[in-house]
């Protein structure tokens, strides 16, 4: 089994975190004078809580774990970062990713002088474990991001695959389910990590939630995982505003629940209504608020529903033809398929 703490950063291994005011008293006082913190009474003049427990408290309860089992970052993307940068030594270390995925952990690799070693997915984008093995090989990578549904393709990852990755030795697999909710069935998170402590799973607000300007990523992982995080994240990395406005979220989840029927039922719908249009080649299958689509001339069609004011996201350096749209509104959506339809 790996050993997780075998596989830190020396520094990090010795590291001293910094002790925030609000993380050395927990109690209740009547007086706070200890956190240089103005005292005129407001929605905002205290710092929050720094490990965010009541948030997890909630997070937990939905997903059958334990607060200590959760980490909270100002989005995924400083899950990403901060997961880096504790356990890849820069100039040495390095990640595995396979591509086409999400480009961020390969921004983060490199912003922290961290390799970022390329296993490509097949045509069918799933992984290639013969290209796995090859890039592993005499390399030293420690954490391998594996993205499913996996964006910019939307597609869900093998299970068999994801096991398969969660049993090579001394790697932590870093699960990115950013858009786990949008696919059927969801997948518990519990039954995993209980049998995987070199698993992390992140999860985000900002897709089926709604709530991307509030910034709250999730990393479910082991405790020891989740220490090592809360050890070197900035101390009050979730703002006040974010937490409360999270927790009215979870504890409203009706409108999301149907919002994400809304969605996937558009999906559903733009998928068999693109296949009918004449400049679209192929649509990908997707469990994700957002399909891949190849088209004849992906430039000519970028272009011109930009100048009719849709704005796609341009795919085709990593997959040729192809343009990334995400799912909007049914009325946004109607747009889009008129605009295609009537290109001219
Ligand atoms: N992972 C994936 C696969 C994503 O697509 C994104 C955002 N596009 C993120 C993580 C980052 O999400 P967040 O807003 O939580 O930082």
């Amino acid at each position: 089994m790996t050993d997780i703490k075998k596989l830190l950063r020396e520094n990090i291994a010795s590291l001293k975190p910094y002790s925030s005011a609000r993380h050395e008293f927990t109690g209740r006082g009547e007086v706070y004078l200890d956190a240089n913190e103005s005292p005129f009474e407001s929605e905002l003049n205290r710092y929050p809580d720094p490990l965010q427990i009541e948030v997890k408290e909630r997070i937990g309860q939905l997903n059958d774990l334990e607060p200590k089992q959760i980490f909270l970052g100002n989005g995924s993307d400083e899950a990403i970062d901060l997961l880096i940068r504790a356990f890849c030594e820069p100039n040495r270390d390095s990640i595995l990713i396979f591509p086409p995925t999400y480009g961020m952990y390969k921004v983060s690799a490199d912003i922290n002088a961290v390799q970022a070693v390329k296993a490509a997915l097949n045509t069918d984008f799933q992984l290639n474990r013969q290209a796995v093995r090859h890039a592993l090989n005499g390399s030293r990578v420690k954490l391998i991001f594996a993205c499913s549904p996996n964006n910019p393709t939307g597609n869900r990852l093998n299970e068999e695959d994801i096991d398969w990755l969660l049993n090579l030795e001394n790697k932590i697999i870093i699960l990115d389910e950013a858009y786990a909710d949008f696919a059927q069935p969801s997948i518990s998170i519990a039954s995993r990590l209980n049998k995987h402590p070199n698993l992390v799973i992140l999860r985000t607000f900002s897709k089926a939630w709604g709530m991307a300007g509030a910034r709250l990523g999730i990393a479910f992982a082991s405790t020891t995982i989740i220490e090592i995080l809360n050890r070197i994240k900035p101390p009050y990395n979730i703002n006040s505003l974010t937490q409360t406005a999270v927790l009215d979220a979870i504890n409203n989840p009706g409108m999301t629940l149907k919002r994400i029927e809304l969605v996937i039922g558009e999906r559903h719908r733009c998928a068999r209504l693109l296949n009918e249009i004449e400049v679209v080649e192929h649509i990908f299958p997707s469990d994700a608020n957002f399909l891949l689509v190849k088209f004849r001339d992906a430039e000519y069609i970028f272009r011109k529903l930009i100048s009719k004011g849709i704005i796609v996201r341009d795919r085709q350096s990593e997959i040729p033809g192809c343009l990334r749209i995400t799912i909007g509104t049914p009325d946004e959506n109607d747009k889009l398929l008129y605009a295609l339809n009537n290109l001219s």
